[in-house]
C-alpha cells in the first residue's frame, strides 16, 4: 500500500527545511510505501519564469537571475552533505547551461514560446526531487526518484490539463519502483508527443493526487506552511481559523475562488479514487490540519471565504434580449471557443442583461468576442451595450449546509453592506454550495474580514482601545489580563485590547496586545501618540464592535466623544468631564449615541465601582420619586475627614491621600469641591434635572489652613459630632457641596478609609433611605467598575438584534 506526501515550495526552501521534510516522511512511514511529490524550492518557479520574460524583453539580467538560482541550489546541496554531491552539482550545473542556451535564443529573437516557458519553468521540481532523493540515500534509505515527464501524460487545455490515465499508468508500471521512498517531481508532465509541459501554477498539488490515484494510495497529505485550510486566507484575515474537515466539493469551491493553499483540480482524482486528502503544516507536524473527504460535518454550514482578484466584469445589456432563447448559450459558447474561462455568471431574472466575470488577462478578448457574436443584434439595437468594469474581485462564501439554512445569504450581504462595500453583481452557484459577489478589488481584504467576522466571530467580540495608561488604565489592563481567557471560554465574550495610548506614545496590535508586556511595549514603542490613527485602528471593520476606554481626566478628550459615537464606537469612561459639561453638550451626546445605537457607559463617574448611577437610574426609570440624595461622594475627602483624628494636620493627611492614589491627578480638584460638584451634576442629570455647574453651591477647602481646620474639628468633637464633606440634592433641585456636621451615631460618621456613602431618600424609600456604601476611590475599585461596564457593554451587544 502506498501513501503520498506532497511538500510545497516553502517546505523545501533551504537545507533545514529539507531535513525537516525528511523527518516527517520517516515518522509518517507506518508500514506503507511512501511516495513523495515535491514542488520546486520556494520562489524558484517564479524566478525561472521571470528569467524567460527578461530574456524575451532583451534584458541581459536574466543571466544574473539564473546564476543566483544555480548558486542557491549548489549551496543547498553542499549544506545537505549529500553522498553524491559532486555528481548532483554537475547535473544542476549542466541543466543551467542548457537553460542558458535556450534563453540566449530567446534573448536574440525576443520571442519566448509557450513551450519554452513550460520547458524552463519545470526545472525547479527536477532539482528539488533529486536533492530530496540524494538526502534520503545519504541516510541509507531505499529511495528512487522519478521524473514525472517520463510517466505522466496529459493534454493541456486553457486552464488545466486532461490526464491520459491509461498511458500514464502503463508508463508508471514500466518503471522500477521497488523502493521504500519514491520521490516524484510535482508540476511537470509531458504531452502525447513527449513535449515537456506543466500542470499550471500551483500544480504540484494536482500531481500529488494524480500519483495517489496511479499508485492506488488511500491518503494524500499536502504539507505546506500553514496549519490547514483556513476559513479565509490567514494573511488577509487575522481571525481566520483552521477548518478541521471539508468535503471534496467544498475544498474545490474554496480553491476555485482563490484559496491558494490547494489547487482546485486536486480534488477530481481524489473523488474518483476515494482518496482522503490532508493538509498539514511542516512547521507544526503534530497539529491536526484539515481532512478533505467525501463528507463534511453539517453542523458548520459555512466553511470559508475566498477572493479571486484581477477580474473584470462584462455586462451585456439590451431590451432585445428579453424572451430570445439562447442568448446566454451564445455568449458562453463563443467565449469557450476562444478559451476564455468565465469565473462567474449572473443573470437578472428580467433577462434584460447578462453579467459575467472573466480574468483581466482575458478582458479585451472576451469583450471583442461578445461584440463580434452580437454584431447583428447590436446593429439592430436589440443589444445596446457591452460594458467592461475593470478592477473587480469576486468574494465567495462556501459551505455545504447553505441550502438548508435560512438567512445565510442575508447575513453575507448585510455584512458587506455594514462595511460599506458596494456589490456589483451576485451569483449563487447552482450547487448552492457557494454565494459570490463581485466587488471593487481595493475592498477585497475589508470585504473578507467583514463577512468572515459575521459568521465566525462571537457577536460579543470587542475591539478595545485604552486611552490613558496611568493608575486606572494600568490597573484595568492587569485585571483584564487575568480574566480574558476565562471570559472567552465560558461566556463567549472576546475582549481584545488592540491599542493602548498615553500622552506620548501608543501601541497597536492587529489581533490583540500581549497584556503581560504592554508596559514595555508602550515605553519602547516608536509610534508617537496620534489620536486619529489610534481611533481608526481600534474601530476596525473586521471586528463586530469597538469601544474606547477613556481612562484620563482630560476635558479635551471628551470633546471627541460625539464624533467617536457617530463613527460607531462605544465609549466607557471614569472621566467625569463630559457628563458634567454644559447641558446642551450632555443632551447632544446622548442623542448621538441613540441615533447610532451605541453605548456610553460611565458608572465609575460617581462612587468608583459602587453601583450608584445604576441604582439611581433604576429608581427613576421605575417611577420612584427622589426626595433627597445626600452623600459622601469624594473618596478623597472621605479619607481625609475619616483620618483627621486630632493627631495629624490637614495638609499631612492630604499628602498621604495623594500618595495612596486616592486623589485626582491634581489634588486641588478634590479640595476645591469641584469633583463633588461634578458628581452632583451627574446624579442630578440622571434624575432628569437640567442643571449646570454654576448652579451648585460649592464650598472649597483648597485655601483651608491647618489651624482653621483643627479648630473646626475640635468644636464639632466637643459637641459630639463629626465633620463630613457631603453633597446634597434636594427635591427642589438645589445642589450643594459643603462640610456638614453629623452626630457620631449617624451612618455618615462611621465611615472608614475612602468609603463613599450615598443615601437615596425617595417616595418608596422614605422613612428608611436606600443606602449604598463602600470604598469609592482607588485604582482597584475604579478599574473594576470600568471592567464591569465593559462586561455590561458585551451583554448589551450580545443580545440578539
Ligand atoms: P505551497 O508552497 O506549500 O504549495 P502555497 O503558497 O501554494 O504553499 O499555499 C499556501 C498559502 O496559501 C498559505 O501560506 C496561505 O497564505 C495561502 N492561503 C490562501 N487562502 C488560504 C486558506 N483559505 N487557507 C490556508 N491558506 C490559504
Ligand atoms: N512550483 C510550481 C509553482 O510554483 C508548482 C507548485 O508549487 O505547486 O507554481
Ligand atoms: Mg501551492
Amino acid at each position: 500500500m502506498w501513501t503520498v506526501h506532497k511538500f510545497g515550495g516553502t517546505s523545501l526552501a533551504d537545507a533545514d527545511r529539507y531535513r525537516a521534510a525528511c523527518q516527517i516522511i520517516l515518522s509518517e512511514q507506518s508500514g506503507k510505501r511512501v511516495a513523495v511529490v515535491v514542488s520546486a524550492m520556494s520562489g524558484v518557479t517564479n524566478a525561472l519564469i521571470e528569467s524567460v520574460n527578461l530574456a524575451a524583453a532583451h534584458d541581459e539580467s536574466y543571466l544574473n537571475k539564473l546564476q543566483a538560482l544555480e548558486n542557491r541550489h549548489l549551496e543547498t546541496i553542499t549544506a545537505l552533505k549529500l553522498r553524491n554531491s559532486s555528481m548532483l552539482s554537475e547535473t544542476v550545473h549542466s541543466d543551467f547551461s542548457a537553460i542558458k542556451e535556450v534563453l540566449r535564443g530567446v534573448w536574440i529573437t525576443r520571442l519566448a514560446s509557450e513551450r519554452i516557458i513550460e520547458f524552463v519553468s519545470g526545472h525547479g521540481e527536477l532539482w528539488s526531487a533529486q536533492l530530496l532523493h540524494g538526502y534520503l540515500e545519504s541516510h541509507d534509505h531505499r529511495s528512487t526518484w522519478l521524473d514525472a515527464r517520463k510517466t505522466l501524460v496529459v493534454e493541456p487545455n486553457a486552464n488545466t490539463v486532461t490526464v491520459d490515465w491509461q498511458t500514464s499508468k502503463q508508463k508508471l508500471q514500466a518503471q522500477s519502483i521497488e523502493t521504500d521512498f519514491l520521490v516524484i517531481t510535482g508540476y511537470i508532465a509531458s504531452t502525447h508527443d513527449g513535449v515537456a509541459t506543466t500542470l499550471k501554477r500551483n500544480g504540484s498539488d494536482l500531481s500529488a493526487s494524480i500519483f495517489g490515484a496511479l499508485l492506488g494510495a488511500d491518503t494524500v497529505t499536502i504539507w505546506t506552511d500553514v496549519d490547514g485550510v483556513f476559513s479565509a486566507d490567514p494573511r488577509r484575515v487575522p481571525e481566520a481559523v483552521v477548518v478541521p474537515e471539508l468535503s471534496y466539493q467544498e475544498a474545490a469551491e474554496l480553491a476555485y475562488f482563490g484559496a491558494k493553499v490547494i489547487h482546485p483540480s486536486t480534488m477530481s482524482p481524489a473523488i474518483a479514487h476515494n482518496i482522503t486528502v490532508a493538509i498539514k503544516n511542516t512547521f507544526k507536524p503534530d497539529a491536526p490540519g484539515t481532512k478533505i473527504s467525501a463528507t463534511s460535518p453539517m453542523d458548520m454550514p459555512i466553511k470559508g471565504f475566498a477572493a479571486v482578484e484581477d477580474m473584470v466584469l462584462i455586462n451585456v445589456e439590451g431590451t432585445g434580449m428579453i424572451g430570445i432563447p439562447g442568448v446566454a448559450h451564445k455568449v458562453f459558447g463563443a467565449l469557450r471557443a476562444v478559451d476564455v474561462s468565465v469565473v462567474m455568471i449572473s443573470q437578472a431574472s428580467s433577462e434584460h442583461s447578462i453579467c459575467f466575470a472573466v480574468p483581466r488577462v482575458h478582458a479585451a478578448l472576451a469583450k471583442k468576442t461578445v461584440e463580434e457574436t452580437f454584431v447583428v443584434e447590436m446593429q439592430r439595437g436589440e443589444i445596446q451595450t457591452v460594458d467592461l468594469t475593470d478592477g473587480c474581485c469576486i468574494v465567495a462564501m462556501v459551505g455545504n449546509g447553505m441550502i438548508e439554512r435560512l438567512g445565510m445569504a442575508g447575513k453575507f450581504f448585510s455584512a458587506l453592506g455594514k462595511a460599506g462595500i458596494n456589490v456589483r453583481a451576485i451569483a449563487q452557484g447552482s450547487s448552492e454550495r457557494n454565494i459570490s459577489a463581485v466587488i471593487e478589488q481595493a475592498e477585497a481584504t475589508r470585504a473578507l474580514r467583514a463577512v468572515h467576522s459575521a459568521f465566525y466571530l462571537s457577536n460579543q467580540t470587542l475591539s478595545i482601545g485604552v486611552i490613558g495608561a496611568g493608575l486606572i488604565g494600568g490597573t484595568l489592563l492587569s485585571q483584564l489580563q487575568t480574566r480574558i481567557e476565562e471570559l472567552k471560554r465560558n461566556r463567549g465574550i472576546d475582549l481584545r485590547v488592540r491599542g493602548i495610548m498615553n500622552s506620548r506614545q501608543m501601541v497597536l496590535a492587529d489581533r490583540h496586545l500581549a497584556l503581560d508586556r504592554w508596559r514595555d511595549e508602550l515605553s519602547e514603542s516608536s509610534k508617537s501618540a496620534d489620536l486619529e490613527s489610534f481611533v481608526n485602528h481600534v474601530n476596525a471593520d473586521h471586528l463586530p464592535h469597538a469601544v474606547l476606554i477613556d481612562a484620563t481626566a482630560s476635558a479635551e478628550l471628551t470633546e471627541h466623544y460625539e464624533s467617536w459615537l457617530s463613527k460607531g464606537i462605544n465609549i466607557i469612561t471614569p472621566n467625569k468631564k463630559s457628563n458634567a459639561g454644559p447641558f446642551a453638550a450632555y443632551r447632544s451626546l446622548r442623542e448621538t449615541a441613540r441615533r447610532h445605537q451605541r453605548y456610553f457607559l460611565y458608572e465609575t463617574n460617581v462612587g468608583a465601582g459602587l453601583p450608584i448611577i445604576q441604582t439611581l437610574r433604576g429608581l427613576v426609570e421605575t417611577g420612584d420619586e427622589v426626595i433627597k440624595i445626600e452623600g459622601v461622594l469624594s473618596g478623597t475627602l472621605s479619607y481625609i475627614f475619616n483620618s483627621l483624628d486630632g493627631h495629624r494636620t490637614f495638609s499631612e493627611v492630604v499628602r498621604e491621600a495623594h500618595s495612596l492614589g486616592l486623589t485626582e491627578p491634581d489634588p486641588r480638584e478634590d479640595l476645591s469641591g469641584m469633583d463633588v460638584a461634578r458628581k452632583l451634576i451627574i446624579l442630578a442629570r440622571e434624575m432628569g434635572l437640567e442643571v449646570e455647574m454654576d448652579s451648585v453651591h460649592v464650598e472649597s477647602l483648597a485655601a483651608e489652613d491647618d489651624q482653621t481646620m483643627a479648630a473646626l474639628l475640635n468644636s464639632a468633637r466637643e459637641a459630639g459630632q463629626v465633620v463630613r464633606y457631603v453633597g446634597t440634592i434636594d427635591s427642589d433641585g438645589n445642589l450643594s457641596a459643603q462640610m456638614r456636621r453629623y452626630p457620631v451615631d449617624h451612618p455618615f460618621a462611621s465611615l472608614s478609609g475612602s468609603d463613599n456613602i450615598v443615601s437615596f431618600q425617595t417616595a418608596r424609600y422614605n422613612t428608611q433611605p436606600m443606602i449604598v456604601r463602600g470604598p469609592g476611590a482607588g485604582p482597584e475599585v475604579t478599574a473594576a467598575g470600568v471592567f464591569a461596564d465593559l462586561l455590561r457593554l458585551a451583554s448589551f451587544l450580545g443580545a440578539p438584534h
